[in-house]
Formats: structure tokens, C-alpha cells, sequence
């Protein structure tokens, strides 16, 4: 900047030694200042303009900035649900002695008991049942199944009142 102000200030030097005419330089050096003052002012302009485009362009690379790592968190967290490791995964037992609940990695799909790391007792995992049990009875599958036995139970034991009645009116 100090050599910008050095080569204006020989340019008005050399105005002076030059031009011999006092009115001419006069002229001369306020029409210079005015050109000057013309660039300066568009130089300040352009880098107002450049300046708000730059802060522009950062606020939305900071805005995608953020919307990137939101995405990437939840990638990681879909990765970790699903890849917690390569070969087991981990899985929720609550123990039907204690009730305690516990997450165990099971590497092997095929393996059949488990011990709980509070009672020590032996859980049994019995994977086609779990599978089955997933319903409540309610699905059109097991509903009539379940429906049908109840109505066995229940006759039956009528059916044995029924009897032991009869039985006393006898005596
Ligand atoms: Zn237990």
C-alpha cells in the first residue's frame, strides 16, 4: 500500500516538474485526484460486493456443513445399530429367573442356553418359540387354535361339576 502512495506521489511530482504552466498543473493534478478518486471508489465498492459474497458462500457451507454431519451421525448410528460387530450381534434377554435384563453377544444363531450374569442360572433359548410366541394368539393364524382349546377346558370341568353333583345327590 506504502508503494502504492510512493508511485502516486512521483506521479504528481513529475505533473509538477513538467508542466509549467501553475494553472495547467492545477488542472491537471485535480483531474488526476478525481480519476483517483473514481477507482478508489469502485475498487471499495467491488470489495464490499466481494466481501458479502464470501461471507455469503460461508454461511452456506456452514449450513451444509451441519446438515452433512446430522446425516453422517445418523449413518453411523443406522451402521452401528446394524454392524455392532461382524460376526454377533448383540440381543436383549431378560432372565425369567431374576428378571434381570442383560445384552449378551450372540455369535451363533444355533446356540441354545445361556447363563445369567446375575443369578447364574441357565436360560434356555428356544429361538422357534420365541418365533411362534411373537403374536400374542391374536393373528388369524393361532387365534381359532387358542379359542378352541379354551372352550375344551372349560366344558371339561363343567362337565366334572356336573358329575360330582350327581354323584352327591346319589349318596
Ligand atoms: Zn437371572
Amino acid at each position: 500500500m506504502s508503494d502504492i502512495k510512493g508511485k502516486y506521489k512521483k506521479i504528481l511530482e513529475d505533473l509538477e516538474n513538467n508542466i509549467k504552466n501553475p494553472e495547467d498543473l492545477i488542472y491537471t493534478k485535480e483531474k488526476v485526484i478525481e480519476l483517483t478518486t473514481i477507482f478508489m471508489d469502485i475498487i471499495d465498492r467491488l470489495t464490499v460486493l466481494t466481501d458479502a459474497r464470501i461471507k455469503e458462500i460461508e454461511e452456506r457451507q456452514e449450513e451444509i456443513n451441519s446438515k452433512i454431519e446430522s446425516v453422517q451421525s445418523m449413518v453411523d448410528e443406522i451402521e452401528g445399530d446394524i454392524y455392532e460387530d461382524e460376526d454377533s450381534y448383540e440381543f436383549e434377554i431378560v432372565c425369567p429367573y431374576c428378571n434381570y435384563e442383560f445384552t449378551t453377544d450372540i455369535a451363533d444363531e444355533e446356540k441354545d442356553e445361556i447363563k445369567c450374569p446375575k443369578c447364574n442360572n441357565i436360560i434356555e433359548l428356544d429361538w422357534n418359540q420365541e418365533e411362534e410366541s411373537a403374536c400374542d394368539g391374536n393373528c388369524s393364524h393361532c387365534y381359532g387354535e387358542v379359542a378352541e382349546d379354551e372352550e375344551k377346558y372349560t366344558s371339561k370341568d363343567e362337565d366334572d361339576d356336573k358329575d360330582d353333583k350327581n354323584e352327591d345327590e346319589d349318596m
